[in-house]
C-alpha cells in the first residue's frame, strides 16, 4: 500500500499540508518551525523536514525519536525510497519558500527575469513562451520585474512581442542575453 493511503494526513487535524510526516507532529503554535512529536513529546525546531529526520533516525542533525522502534513494531517506517519521495517533496517546499523570501529584495531592488536559449526544443513555440512568460510574471507581480532578458531565438521574440503589445506592459525593453552576458 502506498505510504499516503497508509498514513492518510489529507485534513489531518492541525496539519499545515498533507506532508506525512504530520503523522507523527504537531506544530507548536506561534513558533514557525517547531514541532511537538506525537510518540516522545519532544519538540523539533527546523521544520518538516528536520522532524521527519527526528523520526527516521537519518541524520546526526536532531536527537532521534527514542519511542520509533516501539513504534515501530505495530506499523511499517516509511522506506528509503519512501522516505526520499516526502523529501523531495518537502523540499521543493523549502525551495518555494526560499523564493517568496526573495519577494522582500524584488520590492527594494526590482527583478530581472531570465528566459535563455532551450530553441533546440521544437514544440516551445511562441505560444509556448508567451505562457510561461505570463505566468512567470504574474507570480513574481509585474511591478517588481525592471527588465525582461531573452535571447534572440525567434519564437522567444514572437513570445515577447506579444506580450508586450496585449499586456501593454510597463516592463522595460528587452534584450539579447548573450549581449547581457558581456555586460561588466
Ligand atoms: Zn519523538
Amino acid at each position: 500500500m502506498p505510504l499516503h493511503e497508509e498514513f492518510p494526513t489529507k485534513g489531518l487535524e492541525g496539519a499545515p499540508s498533507n506532508d506525512i510526516g504530520w503523522h507523527f507532529g504537531t506544530p507548536v503554535p506561534n513558533a514557525k518551525g517547531n514541532i511537538v512529536c506525537k510518540l516522545c513529546g519532544k519538540v523539533v525546531k527546523g521544520g518538516i523536514t528536520r522532524f521527519k529526520e527526528h523520526i527516521t533516525h537519518k541524520t546526526c542533525n536532531v536527537a532521534p525519536c527514542p519511542n520509533v522502534t516501539e513504534f515501530g513494531q505495530d506499523v511499517n517506517l516509511p522506506t528509503p525510497y519512501e522516505v526520499s519521495d516526502v523529501y523531495l517533496e518537502s523540499e521543493y517546499q523549502r525551495l518555494r519558500d526560499w523564493a517568496n523570501g526573495l519577494k522582500t529584495h524584488w520590492k527594494e531592488l526590482g527583478a530581472t527575469l531570465m528566459c535563455d536559449d532551450v530553441s533546440s526544443v521544437r514544440s516551445r513555440d511562441a505560444e509556448f513562451y508567451y505562457s510561461l512568460l505570463d505566468s512567470v510574471v504574474e507570480e513574481i507581480g509585474e511591478n517588481y520585474i525592471v527588465q525582461i532578458v531573452t535571447d534572440n531565438e525567434a519564437a522567444i521574440k514572437a513570445a515577447r512581442k506579444k506580450f508586450n503589445v496585449e499586456k501593454k506592459t510597463s516592463i522595460l525593453d528587452l534584450m539579447c542575453s548573450s549581449l547581457f552576458r558581456l555586460m561588466p
